[in-house]
């Protein structure tokens, strides 16, 4: 599994990284990713909660 932002349509709300505070930090303005590659496999639950919580739908799972 990976996780994108698309910062185009972020506008940093912040609440993905409340969801997922071990791969997420609002910042600047923008969601960044806290870490490079694959979510690791304890992390995927979080990843997904914060693409759900995400109101503008910056984020992305594939
Ligand atoms: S919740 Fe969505 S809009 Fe807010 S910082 Fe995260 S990705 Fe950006």
């Amino acid at each position: 599994m990976r996780i994108t932002v698309d910062r185009s349509r972020c506008e940093g709300h912040g609440l993905c990284e409340g969801a997922a505070p071990a791969l997420l930090q609002a910042d600047e303005g923008y969601a960044e990713l806290l870490f490079e590659g694959e979510v690791p496999a304890d992390q995927q639950a979080a990843a997904i909660r914060a693409v759900r919580v995400c109101p503008i739908a910056a984020l992305r799972v594939t």
